[in-house]
C-alpha cells in the first residue's frame, strides 16, 4: 500500500485529498491494461477517457467560469497519481495542460472558447512546440520565423521533439517575430493541425514510446487572431507556462519513484536470500531508507513549489527548478536501486521496474534539462532571489 501520509501536509486542502483519493481509485480501475506498443491509439483513448470522466477539467482554465486559474497542487497530484499507475496516462494528461497552458494564461476569449472546452473534455488533443533542431536549452536561439502581413502571419521553420506531434489537433508554436534581439523577438501562436503548410516531417521513437514528431512549417499561414498575447511576449509566455508545468514534471517523477519503492517493498518482503527475507539484510535496508528519504524530500520540494504558485506568487522559477532537478534526478536513482534489488527480474522486458527505468530518463531532459535547472537555481541564489 503506497504511503499516503503526505496528503496530511499543510500544503493541501480537503479538496486535494479527495481528488488524490478519487483519482487513485479511478486509475486502479481503468489503467491496468494500457497498450504501450500502439502509443498513438492509446493516447487518443486515454485523452478521451480522462476527458469523459472529468479529470481533464483540471488541465486548463474553464473559459465559461474564469476563476483563480490553474491549481498547480491539483496538477501535481494528478500527475503523481497517474504516473504511479501508468506513464502514458500521465503523458496524455500532462500534454493537455502544457499544450494549452499559453491559452489558459494569456489567451484571448475567442482562443479560450474555441479550444479549451474541447481539450478539457478530451475531444481535442494539444501540443507545445518550442524546441527546434538547433535550439533546445537555448530558447532565445529560436530560428523559426513568423512574418506579419496584412492578413496575419506566415510561419516558416522546424520544430522537433514535439510531444503529441502527429496526433494533436492544435499546437502552441513559438516563432521569431523580431521585435528585439534573442528572447525579446519571439511570439506565441495557436496553430490548428490542419493549417496549410504544417507538415509532420518525421515521427520520433524513444526509449519509452510516446507520440513525438518533428514538424515542418512551410509558408504556414495563420490569421492575426492566432497570436497569443502580444507580439514579442513569446519568451515570457513560454517561461510562465514552464513555471506552472515544471513542478508537475517533478510530480510525475515522484509518482514513478513511489511505484518503484512499492515494487521494491513487495520484492524484499517476499523473496528469501541467504535463508531469510531480503528485507532483513542491512544493506537492503540501507537502500530502502535512501529511497524513502529521496521520495519524501522530492515530495516536499514538489508541493512547496506548487503551493507557492497557488498562493499567488507570480513566478516560482527557483522553486520549480529545485523541484524538477531534485525529483527527476532522485527518481532515476530510486528506480535504479529498485532494478538492482530485483536482480535479473529488474531488467526483464515488461517488468514494472524495467518500464520505470525507461520512463524516467527523458524527464531529466525535457522542459529544461537538469543543468538548465542548476543554472536557474544558481542565478536566483547568486542574485539573492
Ligand atoms: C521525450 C521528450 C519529449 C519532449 N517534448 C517536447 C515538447 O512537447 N515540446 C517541446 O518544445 N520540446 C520537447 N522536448 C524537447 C526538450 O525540451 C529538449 O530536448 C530539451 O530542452 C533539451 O534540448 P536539446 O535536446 O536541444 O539539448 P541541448 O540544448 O543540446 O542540451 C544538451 C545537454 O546539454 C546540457 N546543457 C544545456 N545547457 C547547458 C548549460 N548552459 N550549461 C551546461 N550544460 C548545459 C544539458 O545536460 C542538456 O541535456 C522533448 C524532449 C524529449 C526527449
Amino acid at each position: 500500500m503506497p504511503d499516503r501520509s503526505f496528503l496530511d501536509w499543510p500544503f493541501f486542502e480537503e479538496r486535494h485529498r479527495v481528488l488524490a483519493r478519487d483519482l487513485d481509485s479511478w486509475a486502479a480501475a481503468n489503467l491496468g491494461s494500457v497498450d504501450h506498443h500502439n502509443v498513438d491509439a492509446s493516447c487518443r483513448q486515454l485523452v478521451a477517457r480522462l476527458g469523459a470522466d472529468g479529470w481533464l477539467t483540471h488541465s486548463a482554465i474553464d473559459p465559461l467560469a474564469p476563476g483563480p486559474g490553474l491549481d498547480v497542487r491539483s496538477l501535481c497530484l494528478i500527475r503523481e497519481t497517474l504516473a504511479r499507475h501508468d506513464g502514458l496516462a500521465d503523458f496524455a494528461f500532462a500534454m493537455q495542460g502544457l499544450g494549452t497552458g499559453a491559452i489558459s494564461l494569456f489567451g484571448s476569449e475567442a482562443q479560450r472558447m474555441r479550444w479549451l472546452p474541447e481539450t478539457r473534455a478530451g475531444r481535442a488533443i494539444s501540443a507545445f512546440a518550442l524546441t527546434e533542431p538547433k535550439s533546445g536549452s537555448d530558447v532565445a536561439a529560436i530560428e523559426m520565423t513568423a512574418a506579419a502581413d496584412a492578413d496575419g502571419f506566415v510561419l516558416d521553420g522546424e520544430k522537433t521533439w514535439i510531444s503529441n506531434g502527429g496526433i494533436a489537433d492544435m499546437y502552441t508554436v513559438f516563432a521569431r517575430t523580431g521585435e528585439g534581439p534573442g528572447a525579446k523577438g519571439l511570439s506565441a501562436f495557436l496553430v490548428p493541425a490542419d493549417a496549410p503548410g504544417l507538415i509532420i516531417a518525421e515521427r520520433l521513437e524513444t526509449l519509452a514510446p510516446h507520440p513525438l514528431a518533428q514538424l515542418a512549417f512551410q509558408r504556414c499561414r495563420v490569421p492575426k487572431a492566432a497570436l497569443i498575447g502580444a507580439p514579442g511576449q513569446g519568451f515570457r509566455i513560454a517561461m510562465s507556462v514552464l513555471d506552472v508545468f515544471r513542478p508537475t514534471v517533478a510530480a510525475a517523477a515522484l509518482g514513478f519513484a513511489r511505484r518503484a519503492l512499492d515494487a521494491t517493498l513487495e520484492r524484499v518482503k517476499s523473496r528469501d536470500l541467504f535463508g531469510a527475507p531480503m528485507a532483513s539484510l542491512q544493506m537492503v535496508q540501507g537502500h530502502v531508507a535512501d529511497m524513502a528519504l529521496a521520495i519524501d524530500a522530492s515530495a516536499l520540494l514538489v508541493y512547496r513549489a506548487a503551493w507557492t504558485k497557488d498562493s499567488g506568487v507570480p513566478r516560482v522559477s527557483r522553486e520549480a527548478a529545485m523541484a524538477k532537478l531534485f525529483a527527476t534526478d532522485h527518481a532515476q536513482d530510486v528506480i535504479d536501486r529498485a532494478v538492482q534489488i530485483h536482480g535479473g527480474d529488474g531488467v526483464r522486458k515488461g517488468s514494472v521496474v524495467e518500464q520505470l527505468y525507461r520512463e524516467i530518463r527523458a524527464l531529466r531532459i525535457y522542459e529544461g534539462a537538469s543543468d538548465v535547472q542548476r543554472l536557474i537555481i544558481a542565478r536566483a541564489t547568486l542574485g539573492g532571489g
